[in-house]
């Protein structure tokens, strides 16, 4: 199994360095030669989502990921990678991919003063530590999309079938379980 992080902007070295930790083979989507090389899901960090959907499409990515992606490729989208993913942005123009039935704002918890860790249970995962940082939160969820995480009253974590999208950096927590979740997900859809 090999696991692909989009590396142009963000937060991809932390899962990386989840990814090491679990033993699982991955590599850096920089370019679009690193299309050519196999990979059975792709994590998508978290960072600056309008500066990533803007370098997508300038490095010629954006088609072929987003082709990939309807097709069943599992990807896992924190944050950024959330907002990437998201059919609808409740304060924004679409910046992504669009593939995920869900309607996400951006910046939900202010610019500024958003950063705020907290201990929730993920469906499928168990209790896990949240950071959030400048983070989205999920405003809806329509059919298809399960419910896995909330705080606050808040959805934070949704699953589609191959797509998981959630508000918040498990790479920074030191806590692998968020990613092992992932990780189980794509063994199953190519076992
Ligand atoms: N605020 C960022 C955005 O809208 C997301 C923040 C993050 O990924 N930590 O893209």
């Amino acid at each position: 199994m090999k696991i692909a992080v989009l590396a142009v902007q963000g937060a991809f070295a932390e899962h990386e360095q989840m990814l090491e930790e679990l033993g699982v083979e991955h590599f850096e989507i920089r370019r679009k030669e690193d299309l050519d090389r196999n990979f059975d899901g792709l994590i998508l960090p978290g960072g600056e989502s309008t500066v990533q959907g803007k370098l997508l499409k300038e490095l010629d990515l954006y088609e072929e990921l987003k082709k990939r992606i309807e097709g069943g490729l599992p990807v896992f989208g924190t944050c950024a990678g959330l907002i990437l993913l998201a059919g609808e942005l409740s304060n924004d123009t679409g910046v992504g991919f669009g593939t995920l039935p869900v309607v996400v704002r951006r910046n939900a918890y202010g610019r500024q003063l958003g950063s705020f860790t907290v201990e929730e249970e993920v469906r499928g995962v168990g209790k896990i530590p949240m950071v959030f940082i400048r983070a989205p939160y999920i405003e809806e969820a329509f059919e298809g999309a399960e419910v896995i995480a909330a705080t606050g009253g808040n959805i934070v974590g949704v699953r589609c079938g191959n797509q998981v999208g959630i508000s918040f950096h498990p790479e920074v927590t030191g806590n692998t379980d968020m990613h092992r979740y992932f990780v189980e997900m794509v063994r199953e859809s190519i076992s």
